[in-house]
């Protein structure tokens, strides 16, 4: 199909997902209207940055903003617009602002940080998703305060890294009884407590939270621990309370519940980025995939299909994460049941790990090791069959150690 002029395309959400989706659009050949809005006042930005150099600007963090030229390319930015409901029956999405007419729908209104029950509202309690958390973060690291983080994630961590750089004292809690616990095993996950420890951040496992008040943690042993600023870091859901009663199906996790060519329950509806999960053939299994590749490909595929295209979804997944001086990667999706094999010394400073099912590679994680990354993604998406024994060897190319 190629889109009419009359045609309207509306994307709700101008994350990378969002603004993603209207630049895809256009780019394969949507000769309709779009219009692409979002709940922030800000023009859209990239978020990674956030939790990385944009801690230390000085201003609004320019390094984060996306260069788009949205009006050189026909697409129409509401800004400061939240879409509060969505009635297919009428093609129609309501706004803060009035109603929106639509012929094709994107929905990627991305995710929200999790509450620590009982912190909202509390004096002195950050999260760290938006441009204005980094900005209401940044004088926390000016000032150099006493600073508690809640949640030894990635964000966790990359907040961490950044305060202890500009100078704070800085706690780390974390209810499970390691750092990313859930991500990666134990084995794995252990040697980074070091990473904390040598970065002068002391990491307290096993210590969940009982109640955050203004100035202190405490913690469900009855411990307390002074806190200038609490950033909390407990995750993310996806943010579609406002498609309640719309016929769009959501998971329990209250991710929208697309096929494997991104449409929704919805006809006319697609989802895409933070807020959807969809189905991998590859790994037999739904995904919901909270990082920044996804909101980039998804999109891509999106649109094509939305053009009349009929293209199948199923990425091999992958993330980066800078923290403690190190450049973490990982690529696949591994399960328990996966065998999993060391490369390299897990002490020393570049190492990864891959997961094996079979003779076939599923999954690699790697520690400043991004060639690693950048051959076994190619061999994860050919589900290629590798030697053990070659793999093993970091002396040894990845490429080399195909059967
Ligand atoms: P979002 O970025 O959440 O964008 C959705 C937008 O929709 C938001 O602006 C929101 O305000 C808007 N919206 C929501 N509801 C409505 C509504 N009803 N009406 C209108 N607008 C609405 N990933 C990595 O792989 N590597 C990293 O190093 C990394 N670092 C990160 C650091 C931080 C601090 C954060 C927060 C995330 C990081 N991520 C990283 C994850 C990555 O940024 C996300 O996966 C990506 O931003 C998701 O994009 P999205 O467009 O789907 O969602």
């Amino acid at each position: 199909m190629t889109s009419s002029s009359e045609q309207r395309a509306v994307v709700v959400g101008a994350g990378m997902a969002g603004v993603q989706t209207a630049v895809s659009l256009r780019e394969q050949g949507w000769g309709g209207t779009i219009t692409l809005l979002g709940a922030e006042r800000h023009p859209p930005y990239d978020r990674p940055p956030l939790s990385k150099g944009v801690l230390f600007g000085a201003d609004e963090g320019p390094g984060a903003l996306l260069e788009v030229d949205f009006g050189g390319i026909g697409v129409e930015l509401l800004l400061g617009r939240h879409a509060s409901a969505l009635r297919p029956d009428e093609r129609q999405l309501l706004t803060d602002a009035g109603p929106v007419e639509y012929d094709t729908l994107v929905v990627a209104s991305g995710a929200e940080p999790i509450v620590l029950p009982g912190s909202a509202g509390v004096p002195g309690v950050h999260m760290l998703r938006t441009l204005d958390d980094a900005a209401r973060l940044r004088p926390v690291l000016e000032a150099r305060k006493t600073v508690v983080v809640v949640g030894a994630g990635w964000i966790g961590a990359e907040f961490a890294t950044a305060a202890r750089n500009a100078g704070c004292a800085v706690t780390v809690v974390e209810a499970a009884d390691r750092p990313l616990a859930g991500v990666l095993p134990e084995r794995i996950a252990d040697r980074m407590r070091g990473w904390y420890a040598e970065a002068g951040v002391e990491l307290r496992t096993g210590a969940a939270v009982a109640a955050v008040e203004p100035g202190l943690v405490r913690l469900a042993d009855g411990d307390e621990i002074a806190a200038e600023a609490v950033v909390v870091g407990i995750g993310a859901r996806p943010a579609t309370d406002w498609l309640a009663g719309s016929g769009v199906d959501l998971g329990p996790d209250r991710a929208v519940l697309v096929d494997d060519r991104l449409r929704t329950s919805v006809p006319g509806v697609y989802a895409v980025g933070d807020c959807a999960s969809f189905p991998s053939a590859r790994y037999g299994r739904r995904l919901l995939i909270h990082h920044w590749d996804n909101a980039v490909q998804g999109p891509r595929t999106a649109a094509a299909n939305i053009l009349g295209g009929d293209e199948a979804y199923d990425p091999v997944p992958y993330f980066w994460s800078e923290q403690f001086g190190r450049f973490v990667q990982y690529a696949g999706y591994h399960g328990a049941s996966d065998e999993m094999l060391l490369r390299g010394d897990p002490d020393g400073p570049a190492w990864s790990v891959l997961w094996l099912r079979g003779d076939v590679l599923v999954a690699l994680f790697a520690v400043g090791r991004p060639r690693d990354l950048a051959q076994a993604r190619k061999l994860i998406a050919r589900e290629a069959r590798v030697d053990r024994t070659l793999l093993a060897d970091p002396a040894v190319q990845l490429r080399a150690a195909v059967l």
